[in-house]
């Protein structure tokens, strides 16, 4: 099910949105500032952001340019909505990196049917979801990850930190790379954090006796191994 998340201030569009997609399968998180936004990704993943354009304490185009540099939110399509309908702001908006942009008023059945048409063409770039190490494998699409065919809950930290060190096997990450990629660079956390993380994907790795995969290099901080024997 596509998570959309809704960046507007004003609650009766956003009303009449969560009405549009009643029949739709999109589960819809909401968000009515910049505030709120950097809240809910700590704990959400989207799989596309409608942003408003003018917000009580930033503006979407500030916020559209923040999530394209970051890493781990780049790769989350963006659709402007605004009241603006002048040609110049339509090119800041693209420019800033939204993948595309609605004028508002405007119908929210059309909306929707520009969010799958965004949803479909971003997706087609990623034909593989699936990420595999031996027994584990992690479902980039339905976030589901799976370890000798059990299902594995993982809380939203340890799931995007997984996914990671499985698209990066072998490789050694300090704990300053592996904070930006799980909070982004836009909030402040002891490095000591990280380690908790570790901890409890480590934990849940080990009744399959997966911890082992999880390597601490000492002195620099941690990676995945291919194999759990494999020698530093
Ligand atoms: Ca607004």
């Amino acid at each position: 099910m596509p998570v959309i998340l809704i960046v507007e201030d004003e609650k009766p569009i956003r009303d009449m949105f969560r009405f549009a997609t009643l029949k739709t399968d999109f589960e819809l998180i909401e968000a009515k500032d910049g505030k709120s936004l950097w809240q809910i990704l700590d704990q959400h993943t989207p799989d596309l952001i409608l942003m408003d354009w003018m917000l009580p304490d930033t503006n979407g185009i500030k916020l559209t340019k923040q999530l394209k540099a970051e890493e781990i939110y780049a790769d989350i399509p963006i659709i402007m909505l605004t009241a603006r309908v002048e040609e110049q702001d339509k090119i800041t908006g693209l420019d800033a990196g939204a993948d595309d942009y609605v004028v508002k008023p405007f119908s929210p059945l059309e909306l929707v049917a520009r969010i799958k048409a965004v949803l479909r063409r971003t997706k087609k770039e990623t034909n593989n979801t699936e990420l595999r190490i031996a027994d584990l494998i992690l479902d980039t699409a339905s976030h589901q990850v799976s370890l000798q065919n059990h299902n594995i809950d993982l809380g939203p930290k340890e799931y995007r930190l997984l996914k990671y060190f499985m698209e990066n096997p072998n490789r050694v990450f300090t704990r300053s790379q592996l904070m930006d990629r799980l909070w982004g660079r836009n909030t402040y956390v002891e490095e000591r954090t990280v380690d908790v993380h570790i901890g409890r994907l480590r934990k849940v790795l080990a009744p399959y006796r997966y911890d082992k995969f999880i390597q601490t290099i000492r002195g620099t901080g941690y990676r995945l191994a291919e194999k759990s024997n494999a020698n530093l």
